[in-house]
């Protein structure tokens, strides 16, 4: 009897062992990245019948022509969840849909890419940033997921003078991304959300609405710019430009003012990925959604997400 459960041991340990020798082969080695720096850019809430949808990019002028040569553009991006501000941005950061108060009165109830970030690599906060105009967004700098609240927090500076409540101008927002990129020792994880065409929209100004497209379109660009500039980013940075969620499509409801269902124009919306580890001027088609987003960051800068959904956007990479 003793002998038959020694041979039993052995057996098991031979069994483990060699499937410990197969994790550890060279096909599941972990892959060496270029970029050091992820920042992700939010453009509230245009449809993407005014981004790239309209191919004349007549309200996006520098991420249609010179941006999305840099890069890959999917143009099947989509919000498949709640297509409001705070759980289009929670769905990115923590790589879950969930319904959640659009008033900035709750939690993410997962946690986010940056939590997981900071933890698993031991940095400071001050290595993780969001920097929004609407200071409800906040929020997304905590959860209330077990054992993950209030441990783990990224910097934040949102709303007026980064109060945390108000909304502020797009150009303060930009100023204080600027000022924090331009710092020695820059952030390796960013958030940052303008909101002007959403604002716009939902008071129901077209022309202002389509300016504001056009404005952060030259934020992109400056951003860029800047990355390029700058002799820590340069060529080590991804810049990911993406939006929280689309507007409802003329005649369904009240058009481009509002948003929140799942029509198409609240459901596509797009992402542009500019960055040293990408392919240059490719546009996919593939089914990709804002699910995707962390699962890649956490691949690029290689730290684990086990809460998260959705999948590697393996079509960026080269
Ligand atoms: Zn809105
Ligand atoms: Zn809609």
């Amino acid at each position: 009897m003793a002998k038959l459960l020694l041979s039993v041991v052995i057996a098991v340990g031979v069994l483990l062992t060699s499937s410990f020798n197969l994790n550890k082969s060279p096909n599941n080695e972990t892959r060496k990245y270029k970029t050091e720096y992820v920042i992700v850019l939010i453009i509230d809430g245009p449809r993407f019948t005014e981004t790239f949808g309209d191919t004349t990019y007549q309200y996006i002028p520098h991420l249609g022509n010179e941006l999305k040569k840099e890069g890959v553009l999917l143009s099947n991006f989509r919000n498949n969840g709640p297509t409001y501000t705070i759980s289009g941005h929670s769905a990115i950061i923590t790589g879950r849909y969930h319904s959640i108060s659009n008033a900035g009165k709750q939690l993410p109830k997962y946690p986010s890419m940056f939590q997981y970030y900071l933890k698993e690599k031991g940095v400071p906060k001050t290595d993780a940033w969001i920097i929004s105009s609407k200071g409800k967004l906040e929020v997304l700098g905590n959860t209330n997921y077990k054992k993950w609240w209030n441990v783990y927090k990224p910097s934040t500076y949102c709303g007026l003078h980064g109060n945390g409540a108000d909304y502020t101008g797009d150009q303060e927002t930009f100023d204080k991304v600027t000022e924090v990129l331009s710092a020695n020792n820059p952030p390796h994880l960013m958030l940052i959300n303008l909101l002007a065409a959403d604002s716009y929209a939902h008071s129901k100004q077209w022309d202002m609405y389509l300016k504001s497209i056009q404005k952060c379109d030259d934020y992109a660009f400056q951003l860029w710019n800047l990355i390029q500039s700058n002799e820590r980013l340069k060529d080590k940075t991804a810049l990911i430009v993406t939006n929280d969620h689309g507007r409802h499509l003329d005649g369904h409801k009240d058009g481009y003012i509002s948003h929140g269902d799942n029509c198409e124009g609240c459901r596509h919306i797009s992402l542009l990925a500019i960055g040293p580890d990408f392919k240059k001027n490719v546009e996919s088609k593939n089914c990709s959604e804002q699910l995707d987003i962390s699962k890649t960051i956490a691949e690029i800068l290689h730290f684990s997400m086990p809460t998260g959904k959705g999948r590697v956007l393996t079509e960026l990479f080269e």
